[in-house]
């Protein structure tokens, strides 16, 4: 017997259909004699929409409200799929996180997981109950309801594993488990059976979105073992996320993420003085910006030199605007911003130990002329920004340049 949790994200229970497919799945387990927790996502798309109504009513909204609006999407999916399991006979009751409870911080649209309280759980669990729970949100301190940002339910999930000492967290999705990139824009990708926790944590980050990179964190530091795997060919092996030991043959590269999620500001003819860099920079972190990518030249007159960097897309208008507010004590002459870029990453935990994968990178591109905007490297990734039109172009040839394609 294992104890298990079984996640479930949006395209799993779409429709009503996809949901009692989810039950069926879910018995299995149980008759298997496992005790099993299941966390499920939203319907797909519901959790867009709800996002869109509140945008509707207002651009800036009270992210304490948004997150009692956009929370609702779960609170669907638990009742049905204990109702769906109930048809099958299965002992099953539905979980909100504030019931519990699923503590956070009061980082609203974007909480971090406290604490959770698995007494009443593991009393139901012993019982035979399964405990069906909402992904993607909790209670903060105020005992108002939270949530943890896009793609969360992953999150809740982990937690929920380490919370349980669960002996597995099966992330049940679209795609029978991770690729060297995303297979939905390069047809050649092919289906790793095991990932380090760390490339994982890197391909999250950087944009693979098959995970949120919170829960791989979580995975990491909680030791929890992390299958992704497909609802819909659930006999298929998955890909286990696991100790770098524990992987025999270890690739160079082992994936290629992209980010479209990037916008470019480059400031122009800046003083080239020390604490310039901390002036500029200062505001869009008392701003709450995010700064990722950032390149500077020499200046060939010892005066003035460009600054370029990156942002994430939503925050480019708000960044612009408290640069062009400060433009005379940051001294720069003007402001580009672009939005039409992409970041493009390579990663592997073979790098540490391997010259030459970023000039294969630079090559490649070339070979398409394509154009490296700003590079920035870390012991076991490279990336490079582009513009955006050339994404599924360069996907494709540093797919193949790596040695990544499918036979
Ligand atoms: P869910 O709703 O089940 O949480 P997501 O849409 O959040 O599913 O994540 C699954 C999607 O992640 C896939 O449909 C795929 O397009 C995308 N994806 C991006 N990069 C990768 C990758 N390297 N491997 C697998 N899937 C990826
Ligand atoms: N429903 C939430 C979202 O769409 C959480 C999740 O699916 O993981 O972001
Ligand atoms: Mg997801």
């Amino acid at each position: 017997m294992a104890r298990i949790v079984m996640k479930f994200g949006g395209t799993s229970v779409g429709d009503i259909e996809r949901i009692k497919n989810v039950a069926q799945l879910v018995k299995k387990e149980v008759d298997a004699g496992n005790e099993v927790a299941v966390v499920v996502s939203a319907m797909s798309g519901e959790t867009n929409k709800l996002v869109d109504y509140c945008r509707q009513i207002a651009p800036m909204h009270d992210a304490r409200e948004y997150d009692a609006v956009v929370a609702t999407g779960e609170q669907v999916t638990i009742g049905l799929l204990a109702l769906a399991l109930q048809e099958l006979g299965v002992n099953a009751r539905s979980w909100c996180g504030w019931q519990i409870p699923i503590r956070t911080d009061d980082a609203h649209g974007k909480a971090r997981i406290l604490d959770i309280d698995t007494t009443l759980m593991l009393e139901r669990m012993a019982q035979g109950q399964v405990p069906v729970i909402a992904g993607f949100q909790g209670i903060g301190p105020d005992n108002r309801i939270t949530t943890l940002g896009r793609g969360g339910s992953d999150t809740s999930a982990v937690a929920m594993a380490a919370a349980l000492k669960a002996d597995l967290c099966d992330i049940y999705t679209d795609v029978d488990g991770v690729y060297t990139t995303d297979p939905r824009i390069v047809p050649k990708a092919r289906k790793l059976h095991k990932i380090t926790y760390e490339e994982m944590l890197e391909s999250a980050s950087l944009g693979a979105k098959v995970l949120q990179t919170r829960s791989v964190e979580m995975a990491m530091k909680h030791r929890v073992r992390l299958q992704v795997r497909s609802t819909f060919a659930p006999d298929t092996p998955g890909t286990l996320v696991c100790d770098e030991d524990e992987i025999v043959e270890k690739e160079l590269v082992s994936g290629i993420a992209y980010s479209r999620d990037e916008a470019k500001i480059t400031l122009v003819k800046v003083a080239d003085r020390p604490g310039v860099a901390a002036s500029i920079f200062g505001p869009l972190t008392a701003g709450n910006i995010n700064v990722d990518m950032i390149v500077q030249n020499v200046s060939d007159d010892g005066k003035a030199t460009d600054l370029t960097f990156t942002v994430a897309k939503g925050d480019l208008q708000r960044a612009v605007k408290l640069l062009e507010d400060n433009k005379e004590s940051l001294g720069f002459q003007s402001l580009m911003a672009d939005s039409n870029v992409v970041k493009i990453s390579v990663i592997g935990v073979g790098m540490r130990s391997h010259a030459g994968v970023a000039q294969t990178m630079f090559q490649a591109l070339a070979d398409k002329s394509i154009n490296i905007q700003v590079i920035s490297t870390s012991e076991i990734k490279v990336s490079v920004l582009i513009a955006e039109d050339y994404t599924e172009l360069a996907l494709r040839a540093l797919h193949t340049a790596y040695g990544l394609d499918a036979a």
